[in-house]
């Protein structure tokens, strides 16, 4: 056996026998959770408010097993639909990624004009979306005696990045649910963390003009190790996260941006 070979068997068998949902897959850095849960061996579900079927062909493509629906987080009955399909189809739900949010299509504006609608719906998906989606998982999961929920926040929480004040709160209160949540549901085995990424040239961001140029290239500036970042990027941490290596982890936040914030 070469060794190529023989890490790509023990990377597959990381998360075998696991159940694996990742909302906001149907692109970007969701797609790559979803992608690198399913190589380590996991079932994959994802939702999106966008048809995840890319995501879903090119996990089966790889020899994946995973399944995909249209579902909005900020609707706590699509939610549950969407929850109780998974698991009546594959019997368990053992990892939960909180990656669906209001990013990439944000327009940077001073918090001034940020109206109440466009403050309101950021804190409903990002936020409340969230919630909704681990109240949907934590039955499932305390029935099993055991889970992980991984929740994505950002390494603007602790930069304090301007022109974004809604996103920036909406992912500062990911950072505080993640503590609070970890202490009510430790007793059922279920562990919460947390993954804060630095500025990832996603597919949306490469599509939004709003973060060509300096914002990139200050970004860059501010980190220790010096380069963009890709979605490939985060999933090491992710996978660290989702698997029974993290198991006496719970309530921490991880920031993976290259060292621009030393959390
Ligand atoms: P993105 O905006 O391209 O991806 C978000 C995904 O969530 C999209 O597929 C979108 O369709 C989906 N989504 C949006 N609203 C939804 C809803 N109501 N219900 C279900 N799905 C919904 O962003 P991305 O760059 O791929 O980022 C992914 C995650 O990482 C987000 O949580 C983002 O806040 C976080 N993040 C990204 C960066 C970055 O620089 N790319 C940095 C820090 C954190």
């Amino acid at each position: 056996m070469n060794d190529s070979i023989s890490a790509s068997s023990m990377q597959a068998s990381r998360l075998k026998d696991r159940v694996a949902i990742v909302t906001g897959a149907a692109r970007g850095i969701g797609a790559t959770y979803a992608a690198a849960l399913a190589a380590a061996g996991a079932r994959v579900a994802v939702c999106d408010v966008l048809a995840p079927d890319v995501t879903v062909a090119a996990i089966r493509a790889a020899g994946g097993t995973a399944r995909g629906a249209v579902c909005d987080i900020s609707d706590a009955a699509a939610i549950a639909a969407f929850v109780r399909d998974v698991e009546a189809a594959c019997g368990r739900i053992d990892i939960l990624v909180n990656n669906a949010a209001i990013f990439a299509n944000l327009a940077l504006k001073p918090f001034e004009n940020i109206d109440d609608a466009e403050w309101d719906r950021v804190m409903t998906v990002n936020v409340r979306g969230s919630f909704a989606c681990a109240r949907a998982v934590v039955p499932v999961m305390r029935r099993q005696g055991y889970g992980k929920i991984i929740n994505i926040a950002s390494g603007t929480v602790f930069k304090g990045a301007p022109l974004m004040l809604h996103y920036v709160a909406s992912k500062g209160a990911v950072v505080a649910m993640t503590r609070a949540l970890a202490r009510e549901v430790g007793d059922a085995g279920i562990r919460v963390n947390c993954l804060a990424p630095g500025l990832t040239m996603s597919e949306g961001v490469i599509a939004n003009n709003a973060w060509a140029g300096p914002i990139v290239a200050n970004n860059i500036a501010s980190r220790c190790l010096k380069r963009e970042a890709t979605p490939e990027d985060l999933v090491g941490a992710l996978v660290f996260l989702a698997s029974p290596e993290s198991d006496f982890m719970t309530g921490q936040t991880i920031v993976v941006d290259g060292g621009s914030v030393t959390h």
